[in-house]
């Protein structure tokens, strides 16, 4: 489903005064949206071309703090610009925000105009042209959960936090009764995002008490994490417009449920065909299919940053609660990291399972199509399939227990530099070291608890 206005119609929906600002955006490392809300009347005069942002947009933490030792930007180069370049083919409506359309941006440098090499849609795209360069088409879905909550982000923040009250008392998983009363969010949310050309499959409760997930068709890979971005917005935009709140942390409390964006995925021939499908193959799996998995089998440790890229999304990671632990595949099994499904239909794929909901889509997706490709590239031979409760699997590839283990495996992948570049593994490793710094210095409720009187 394409984006739907192009340059026309916003000039004709902007004169009619049906659309009077035009946010342009790009997705930062964290995957959010940054950027600045234009005038309509500007943006169509000029604004449509290109603008700027300040470059430390790609080299800031989540507080926005100015984070020292990157090369892409800092103090001693004087924090200069990026041109943000408008891709008209994402111009849209946004009908959950009043009188408001929206434009993703791709970042270039401001003097060459090359693509930020950094930025998390280059990044992707380099995977989605070397894969076209292969003969293929890369096709992708994130399945997104998160935590509703009764309360606004203003009232959690003036209780410090201490009082979170998911929207409902028990585990949700696919309950009607519950989900109809969370409809004033989930049935806007579902009709706004269709109406904002973004293919909603369908919303459902999820495994814990406030726990949901949206569905939405799966796509190219770019439209696939321009839509992911667009959805996450849309949640919380819509719910705090009610008064509520969402969170997208892949843990959030030590005993519920994490929540995941599992990652389908399948390669389908320029002209159209499916190129995972072979229906005599085990699970209908073509040898393409077998040789992208191997590839991720290979180097799914060595990606873990960019499926899991806080010291909270580790966290998620833990027996029993639908999150996998073990870098294996199985068909239809929900303990594996990675899981076949859709065996006997052109639509077999493989759903990576490692991504908690914290991820930014554009570095999972670019991160698998890299390992998947070079699956294929090398020929690698699919290890044998697991079977069962794979939680208990012994003697098996396990997914890292900590962002520390992740990043060493990040800095050391020959696979991911190869494909990705040196200047983009520097980069995401820095984050990552700094993300574990902060967490470091930082005193918890946990051991101000645990040691304060009996230390
Ligand atoms: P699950 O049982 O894991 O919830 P669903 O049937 O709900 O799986 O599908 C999950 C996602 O897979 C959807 O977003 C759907 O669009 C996507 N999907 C379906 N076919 C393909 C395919 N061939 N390649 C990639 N994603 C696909």
């Amino acid at each position: 489903m394409p984006a739907n206005l192009t340059l026309e119609t916003l000039k004709a929906a902007f004169e009619a005064g049906e659309i009077d600002t035009v946010l342009v955006v790009a997705p930062d490392m964290q995957g959010r949206l940054m950027g600045k809300r234009f005038h309509a009347g500007f943006f169509l005069d000029s604004g449509h071309t290109e603008t700027h942002c300040c470059n430390y947009l790609l080299a800031l933490d989540m507080e926005m703090n100015t984070v020292p030792g990157y090369k892409s930007a800092g103090w001693s180069q004087g924090y200069g610009d990026y041109v943000m370049k408008p891709d008209l083919a994402t111009l849209r409506r946004l009908p959950w925000l009043p009188g408001t359309a929206m434009v993703m941006c791709d970042l270039l440098d401001h003097h060459t105009h090359e693509e930020i090499t950094i930025s998390p849609r280059a990044i992707l795209k380099k995977q989605v042209n070397r894969a076209r360069a292969m003969g293929f088409e890369p096709m992708m879905a994130t399945e997104l959960e998160f935590y509703l909550f009764e309360n606004s982000y203003e009232n959690l923040r003036d209780d410090g936090f201490g009082n979170l009250r998911p929207i409902s008392a028990y585990n949700e998983d696919y309950h009607i009764f519950q989900t109809s009363k969370e409809e004033p969010v989930m049935r806007k949310l579902r009709n706004d995002l269709y109406a904002a050309g973004i293919p909603v499959e369908n919303t459902k409760g999820e495994a814990d008490s406030g726990q949901g997930e949206v569905n939405y068709r799966y796509s190219d890979a770019m439209d696939t994490a321009d839509n992911h971005t667009i959805i996450k917005q849309a949640v919380k935009e819509i719910a705090w417009s009610m008064g509520k709140s969402v969170t997208f942390m892949a843990k959030y409390q030590t005993d519920k449920a994490g929540s995941a964006a599992h990652v389908h995925q399948s390669l389908w021939t320029l002209d159209g065909k499916p190129a995972f499908f072979d229906k005599d193959g085990d699970h209908s799996m073509s040898q393409t299919m077998k040789h992208f998995i191997a590839g991720q089998l290979e180097a799914a440790e060595e990606m873990t940053v960019f499926f899991a890229p806080y010291v909270n999304s580790y966290k998620r990671f833990c027996v029993g609660l639908f999150a996998p632990t073990k870098i294996v595949w199985s068909g239809d099994n929900r303990t594996a990291g990675f899981r076949v499904c859709g065996e006997g239909t052109k639509a077999v794929r493989v759903e990576c399972r490692i991504p908690g909901s914290d991820v930014n889509p554009y570095l999972a997706c670019a991160a698998l199509l890299a390992a998947g490709l070079d699956g294929i590239e090398r020929k690698l031979e699919l290890e044998p399939e697991m079977k069962g409760d794979l939680y208990a699997a012994a003697g098996v590839r396990e997914i890292p227990k900590n962002l520390r283990d992740a990043a060493a495996k990040l800095k050391s992948s020959a696979i991911l530099r190869r494909a990705l570049g040196d200047d983009v593994i520097d980069h995401y490793h820095h984050a990552a070291q700094w993300e574990i710094a902060e967490t470091d210095r930082v005193v918890t409720d946990f051991e101000l608890k645990r040691l304060l009187e009996r230390a």
